[in-house]
């Protein structure tokens, strides 16, 4: 199996240009804990998660950008859930932005992982 068979398609994402409030709003509407940071340009260019909002909190952050990672760690659809499983693994992170040519085609969580998992 892929990471296109399982990955959430055209996910739920925000601009860098966000507030963190902003962010925390959109994060429970949609009912996520990770939400890939775009330019305006539509390039990915950071991921944020509720982790992250936590921290601006204590932090008194008021951008987005000040506290959403940069170095954002990737998979390409075509890549095998195996291979998507070690890298959540070894980065100790939770989701994992889909790219294809430089744009945000999908999600990958380990809760979708894991939900798989049981299923089979
Ligand atoms: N267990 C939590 C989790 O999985 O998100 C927290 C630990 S993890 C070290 C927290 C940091 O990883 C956050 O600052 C978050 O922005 C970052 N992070 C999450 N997914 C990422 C990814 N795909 N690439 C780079 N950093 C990521």
């Amino acid at each position: 199996l892929t990471v296109a068979d399982i990955m959430i398609r055209d996910p739920p994402a925000i601009c860098s240009c966000a507030t963190i409030r902003a962010t925390a709003q959109a994060m429970i509407e949609r009912e996520v804990n990770h939400l890939p940071v775009l330019h305006p340009d539509g390039t990915l260019e950071g991921i944020v998660t509720s982790w992250d909002i936590a921290k601006a909190v204590a932090g008194e952050h008021l951008m987005l950008a000040e506290i959403m990672t940069r170095d954002v760690i990737c998979v390409s659809a075509a890549d095998t859930l195996r291979e998507a499983a070690r890298i959540l693994d070894q980065h100790h992170i939770s989701a994992l932005p889909v790219v294809e040519s430089g744009r945000v085609v999908g999600m990958l969580t380990s809760e979708q992982l894991s939900n798989m998992a049981e299923r089979n």
